[in-house]
Order: C-alpha cells, then structure tokens, then sequence
C-alpha cells in the first residue's frame, strides 16, 4: 500500500451506493493507462522488498510479551525524514538517498519496511539486499524503548487472547464487533478501521476464520475452545459463535484484524515490458505454494498450536466480504454474482503472453466477471486475457471510498483503478505503471511468510528474484499448471509440515516443452493438449532441489548464473542463499513454523494440550528477537550460511 489518502471514508449503507461509479471511472483509468503504457519497452528488472515487522512490550517483571500499539507513533518517527524530504526535496544529489521507507499497516503494532529505493537489475546488488534489511532493524531499534522489540513471524501467538495488548483494552469495539480484538488493535487512520467494517458490513455477519487445532497429547478431542464468550450479548452478532461460527477442533478467529494483522515479505519486481510481466505473473502463480511451503511462519493463533504452518487462509477468511448469495448460500436475487473465492486468495485467471505456453484449458475455473466491462475493455482494443483478468477484479466493489476523493481527472489519477485493484490480495499482483511516472509494467510475488532472521529474508528475495531472471532469460521455461491445481497446491502448502510431507501438482519438463525463438508464438491450432503425464506429484525437494525425472528449480537458476559474468565473490555469497534454500526443501533446515512448534513442545511449562501461555509466548520472543539481532544461531533453522555472512 502506497501512502494513503487523507478524508472521511463513507460507511457501507453509503459506499455501496457510489461503487459503480468508482468501478466506471477505475476502468476508465485503467484504459488511459493501457493505451500510454502497452508499448513501453526496455524497463530494468528493478525490484524490491516489503517486510512487516511487530512491535512487542516486554514485561520482564511478570515475564510477560504483548503487542505494542506504540507502532503507530514509532511508525511517525521513522517517517520523519521522508515527510521532510516531501515539503523540502533540495536539489538531486544534495542529500543522501533514504535507507529505508516506512509504512503504516492494518495492525496499530505492525510497520512495513522497504528498501528507500528500488534495487537496481544488477545480480553484483543481491549481496546488498541483506544488509539493507539489517539496517531497517537498526533504525527501528534506534527509535525503541529498552523493553521494546521488533519480531518478523506470520502470526504472533498470542493475538486475541486474554491479555496480548499494552496498553490492554477490552474487546468491545463498535468496527470489529470482535469477542476477542479491541478496536484498538486497528491502526487508527480511518481508512483501516472502515475497511474493517465495511468488510463485516457487506458480508452481513462477521467474518469466521477456523484453523484446525493441532491435537497433541493431552487437548481434549474434541476440542471445544472454553475461551470464548459464547454467551456476550453486547452487539447482535456475538451470537454468531454459538449458532455455528466458531467450529470444534478449530481455533475460532471472528475479525479481519487476525488476518491482516498476519505479516508477510512480498517481492515486486518491474519487468522489461508488459508481456514479460504477463510472464511473469502466470509462472510466479504457479509456484508460489511450493515456496511458501518452505517459508512458513505461522504455527500458532489466538494462544493455539494450530495443524497448519502458514497463514494464507487466515488472512483469506478474515476479509471475505462476500454476501451469502455470493458464497453460494442463497440463490442470487439482489447480487449479481456467484463467487467461489474470498477476494484474497490464488489468483483465478492467467494473463497469458506472447511465448506460445499458455492454452485455454489451464483457465479450468468458471470465471466470475463482469459481462459490461470486458465488452467496454475488449472494444477498446484489450486481448481476452487481459480483460478478462480486469473485468474479474471488478466484479468486487470498492470497500473504503473518500468523499473527498471521489472526483478525479481519469487521465491522471489511478485512484479507483487502485481502490478495486488494492483491495483484490491474491498471490500474485499484476501492477500497471502510475499513470505519469517513471515506472514501469510490475508483479508483485505475495506468498512467502515473513522470515525470523534478515538472512532468510534475503534468501527468499534473492532466489524469488534469480527464479525472475532466469524465466526472462530462458523463454523456453513453461510452469503452467491449470488453476485449480494452483489452488489445491496452495491448500496443500498450508498444512503442518508440507515441505515434508506434501506432494504439489508440477509440469514434468518446465524447459523445452516448446523450441520457439523469443518473439513467436504459435497459432492456438497447432497447440496440442496437455496429456496426463504433463503435470504431476512432487515434493517439494524433488520440485525445488530436482530429481531424476525433473530439473528442478535451483538448477535452472544456477544454469542462468553460469551463463552470466559474475564475480566469484558474489556468486560465492549467492551460492550460501541457493544452499539455505536447497536445506529448506530437502528438510535439511527446519522452517521457523516447526522449529516454534518444537520450541512450544520442548517448553516446560507446555502441558500437550494445545496451549501456547503466555509465558511460553514470553520465552518464545525473546529467543526470536535474539535470532533475528545475530545473538542466537539457530542453525538448525537457518542453516550456517546465516553466521557467515
Ligand atoms: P505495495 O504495498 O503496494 O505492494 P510498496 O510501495 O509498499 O507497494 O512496495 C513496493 C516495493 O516495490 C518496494 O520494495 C519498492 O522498493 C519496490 N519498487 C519501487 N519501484 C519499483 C519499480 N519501478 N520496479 C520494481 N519495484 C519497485
Ligand atoms: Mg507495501
Ligand atoms: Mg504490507
Ligand atoms: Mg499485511
Ligand atoms: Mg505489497
């Protein structure tokens, strides 16, 4: 998310009324966009990261960690610099480039962290990435007090429980109607807090996350949660819980702050031209699972071990506004559409491109769209794709509108275009230029789970950016699988231990399937179907590390760096990221998911009942915050590479 606009954000019963008026004028921008920027040509694979951060209070007295709401006003310090810059730019070159920038997110105790500049298309700059990441920790620890500290995990523990805030506020808030998240939790820009709403609002119930509890040894079976107030009676939807939201043998979540309160490292990375970035937005889809899997983050919720590693579906089920008709509950009557998926999810459509791979079949879900935008868009010269791809976003409405904001000159502002678009949180992101700026076509790779240390971090970053060049180096590479593969990989992802354990729908041979030079593609008539063989079963080691039968993903990357001139010193500190990768999906290095499990396990205030206490939250932490400042090695976590650099 961008800076955010300053207004009044309009409740629901009154958004609702305006959102076809913002989804006319989105596509409106949306088309002065395409006919500016299709031919661009020649972009720079700039890219760049995002890491979210936590922000906890330590009690050391009563051995106690809670969520800091603090972040916010540590968010204001750490912008400082920036905000200067905007009202006194000086001249180019006078003032050293910002380190960092700084981002407010969903969560009053979360910040987001950037790069202060894209990184530049050279593989020489992936050895820098890790040290900029370092530095970001720095600069919020200068701006912390002594008992604050700052942790990169999906999910921490204890959120929602009975007593996980500093300052503490009972859960009684009127935009989150939450049994369990005050409104306090909420960044306090408005824009959050209606989001949030609007979300409840529109669905006509609050939202209802269930992730399956983890059985241990002594949880009861089955598992009934005795910490929810099933019988509150202070807004009319408490009862939701006991009239069958809150499931047994599930760990009941009921607002969008569980989700969006999750943290994550997203990658955007520009791409040559905008058929590369179709390119690249259908390969990253596809792998994405198999990567997350290796990145999961996210064992514990609401003071639960969960049997689930990875937070997607949390966050997936927290901001699903879709009304019963739209979920397939009641027939359609006053809403337009049947929608199988939240609007985060996996994406639900390919975009295709010139390289000849893609065939309709892989498209092997009913497409929810919108019948009267991809007339408008197909009429206005846009391919089948790509309008299907942006008449599919639209059938969402736009859930925070600014009064303020609502008149816009459609040949200059992107503002509606990105209300629809920044609200539709799928795997991946296919980012259209600003319209006026220097930047170019963009994807946005989305699933990875945020890691403990900065050294994994930039592991995840530096190889999602290599699988990046690699693909734009070798037009052969074709990774298609059909969509609903791509989900059902993703749901697999989740599970406890799936780089172990989890076999993911891949294509056998994702080099050579087709001999064409860069600019052909062949007529849809020539194209043969896939045959059974074509996508199969593999683990994640067999996809990631390779096999007999398969090449596997680090091999191709490291056919593209033996094909370009690198120093051996670089190559050298790439070669311990692509090791740290290769141990993940071998099971050689643990991911923090089960690494935390065993850490609740082998606690000895854990009773094998399921529940993380907030002691073991405590000590948990501590040892988290230790790892990530370099004074606790784990390398059964993080591999040795991570000492030695
Ligand atoms: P959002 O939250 O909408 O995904 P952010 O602005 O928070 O976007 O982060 C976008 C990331 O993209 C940052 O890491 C930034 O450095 C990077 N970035 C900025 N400009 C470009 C560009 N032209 N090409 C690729 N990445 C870019
Ligand atoms: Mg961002
Ligand atoms: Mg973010
Ligand atoms: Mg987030
Ligand atoms: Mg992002």
């Amino acid at each position: 998310m961008g800076l955010l606009s300053l207004g009044t954000p309009l409740p629901w019963d009154q958004a609702k009324l305006l959102a076809r008026e913002v989804r006319q004028h989105g596509i409106e921008q949306f088309l002065h966009i395409w006919r500016n920027m299709k031919d661009r040509q020649k972009d720079n694979l700039l890219w760049g990261d995002e890491i979210e951060y936590i922000l906890i209070s330590l009690d050391h007295k009563n051995r106690r960690a809670r969520l800091s709401q603090r972040g916010h006003e540590l968010l204001s310090l750490l912008q400082v610099e920036e905000n200067e810059r905007l009202t006194n730019p000086g001249r180019p070159g006078e003032k050293p480039e910002l380190e960092a920038l700084w981002r407010p997110e969903f969560g009053r105790y979360m910040i987001e962290g950037t790069p202060g500049h894209p990184y530049n298309s050279t593989v020489d700059e992936l050895v820098n990435v890790e040290a900029n990441m370092k530095r970001r920790r720095e600069i919020v620890a200068e701006n912390m007090t002594e008992d604050e500290i700052i942790v990169s995990i999906g999910s921490y523990p204890e959120l929602g429980s009975a007593d996980f805030l500093d300052p503490p506020h009972k859960p009684n808030g009127q935009f989150l109607r939450s049994l369990f998240l005050p409104d306090e939790v909420v960044n306090p820009h408005p824009r959050f807090r209606t989001l949030a709403a609007n979300i409840r609002e529109r669905r006509g119930a609050k939202v209802a996350i269930n992730m399956p509890i983890f059985h241990d040894a002594n949880t009861p079976n089955p598992f009934v949660d005795p910490t929810i107030p099933y019988e509150r009676n202070l807004f009319p939807e408490d009862s939701e819980a006991k009239k069958g939201a809150a499931l047994p043998d599930h760990i009941y979540m009921d607002a969008m702050g569980f989700g969006m309160g999750c943290c994550c490292l997203q990658i955007t990375l520009q791409a040559p031209n905008v058929d590369q970035a179709r390119r690249m937005y259908d390969q990253f889809a596809t792998v994405g699972a198999v990567i997350m899997s290796l990145s999961a983050s996210s064992p514990i919720f609401r003071g639960y071990l969960a049997d689930v590693d990875c937070r997607w579906n949390v966050i997936s089920a927290a901001v699903d506004d879709r009304t019963p008709e739209e979920r397939g509950l009641w027939p359609l009557a006053k809403d337009r559409f049947v929608i199988p998926k939240s609007r985060y999810g996996t994406i639900d459509t390919f975009l295709g491109s010139s390289d000849g791979h893609f065939r309709p079949e892989y498209n092997d879900l009913p497409l929810a769209y919108d019948k009267d935008i991809y007339q408008h868009l197909a009429d206005s010269g846009i391919d089948d794709l790509m309008a299907k791809h942006v008449s599919h976003l639209f059938i969402r409405d736009p859930l925070v509108i600014f009064e303020e904001l609502l008149d816009q000159d459609d040949s200059v502002s992107a503002d509606h275009f990105e209300n629809i678009q920044s609200t539709n949180w799928q795997n991946v992101r296919f980012k259209p230029p600003p319209p006026n700026s220097p930047i170019g076509w963009r994807v946005e790779f989305r699933p990875l789970e945020v890691q403990v240390t900065d050294f994994e971090n930039a592991a995840f970053s530096v190889f999602t950016v290599l699988l990046a060049r690699a693909m734009l180096a070798f037009n052969d590479i074709n990774m298609y699988i059909p969509v609903t593969k791509m989900d059902i990989n993703m749901q697999r992802a989740h599970s406890r231990d799936a780089v172990l354990n989890e076999k993911f729908y891949f294509r056998r041979n994702i080099l050579g399937d087709n001999k064409l030079p860069e600019s052909e593609s062949k007529p849809e008539s020539q194209l043969t179907s896939d045959s059974e063989e074509d996508v199969v079963e593999m683990s994640a080691n067999e996809i990631v590390n390779g096999s007999l039968e398969f090449v596997g993903l680090i091999p191709v990357v490291q056919m593209y760096l033996d094909s370009i001139a690198l120093d051996d010193a670089v190559r050298s500190k790439i070669d311990v990221y692509i090791a740290f990768i290769s141990g993940r999906a071998n099971g050689s290095i643990m991911t923090a998911a089960a690494w935390m499990r065993n850490f609740v396990r082998s606690h000895p205030a854990y009773k094998f009942d399921s529940v993380v206490s907030p002691e073991i939250n405590y000590d948990l932490v501590i040892v988290l915050d230790e790892m990530a400042r370099g004074k606790r090695l784990v390398p059964e976590m993080v591999g040795t590479g991570g000492s030695s650099v």
